[in-house]
């Protein structure tokens, strides 16, 4: 049994039977690359937009991308049932009548249950967020925030292009649509200690956030971050350390947010450091046997983390 809520499950909770994301490629830009906020993206982040699960569907039309990705899914998985994920670059950065033609060409399709969009914080108005409530009669709908931290300082220095306050306050907009909102952080980006990275497990389980997407900081090629790690400016979390602080973020998160990734799925060609960032398998056993031989999970010190912050 896990120690944690996971994705899978709870997905299997709501339909009964397994259902798996299609990660999509809808070929949306940035404002953090297009010059709007700035030229450079997040530190972290390359050409392709941080898409990693949907690299391979860039210039495909999303009925080809959805063909392609069902066909292996079922083979590999035997899911009959999908979500469709906006993953790359950021989801809501369009007129609304075009994300809205984008949304319903993704949900044609019968064995659809679910929409997923990721964006940024300060991508999102009342339009777009009553345009995506506008599906939860008929789907599961997630929207899904890049925060990666809940420290300023460390925002500026990843070049995120937004405050911690403007996260909050779309968090807050989107919750009163009635949305499931996750947030994405980062463990281990540059200049944070552990305590900062579990300040960041406490203001989460502050806000209503539903549920959480936690990465291993992991550097590809191609990116400001690689530039600085081979001038040794930053050095990446070594993979016990990384486990153990992801037990510890667990503890605090209420144990009903639902758990959507606990590492990071770097592209293997893409990938120079850490090279155990690949093992994902591995690593989510790792984390499974830490819960275990702590005797921990999910939510264990959450009421304190509500306690004088
Ligand atoms: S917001 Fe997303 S797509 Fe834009 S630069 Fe940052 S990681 Fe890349």
């Amino acid at each position: 049994m896990k120690r944690y809520r996971d994705y899978n499950n709870y997905l299997r909770e709501i339909f009964g039977e397994r259902v798996h994301k299609i990660s999509l490629d809808a070929g949306l830009g940035c404002p953090n690359r297009d010059g709007t906020i700035s030229r450079k993206g997040c530190i972290f982040c390359d050409q392709r937009g941080s898409g990693t699960g949907a690299l391979i569907n860039h210039g495909l039309s999303i009925d080809q991308q959805i063909i392609r990705a069902r066909k292996f899914i079922q083979k590999r998985y035997g899911a009959k049932k999908f979500i469709v994920y906006f993953q790359s670059f950021t989801n809501t950065y369009a007129p609304l009548s075009d994300l809205k033609r984008l949304y319903d060409q993704a949900l044609t399709q019968d064995d659809i249950v679910g929409l997923s969009v990721a964006t940024r914080p300060d991508c999102v108005d009342r339009d777009i967020l009553e345009l995506l409530a506008s599906y939860q009669r008929d789907y599961l709908v997630w929207i899904e925030y890049g925060l990666q931290s809940a420290h300023h300082r460390t925002l500026d220095r990843i070049n995120r292009g937004h405050d911690v306050e403007c996260f909050e306050r779309s968090v807050s907009m989107a919750n009163e649509y009635g949305l499931n909102i996750c947030a994405h952080i980062i463990l281990g980006l540059p200049g944070e200690n552990r305590e900062m990275m579990l300040q960041t497990a406490h203001f989460l389980s502050r806000l209503p956030i539903h549920g959480v997407k936690i990465h291993l900081l992991y550097v590809v090629k191609g990116t400001p971050l690689a530039e600085l790690y081979q001038k040794n400016e930053v050095r990446c979390l070594g993979q016990k350390e990384y486990v153990d602080l992801v037990v510890d973020f667990l503890e605090l998160l209420p144990s009903k947010m639902v758990i959507q990734r606990l590492t990071g799925d770097p592209g293997r060609s893409e990938l120079i450091a850490p090279s155990r960032a690949k093992d994902k398998s591995e690593n989510l056993k790792l984390i499974q046997e830490t819960l275990e031989r702590r005797n921990t999970w999910q939510g264990r010190r959450y009421q304190k983390s509500t306690v004088g912050i």
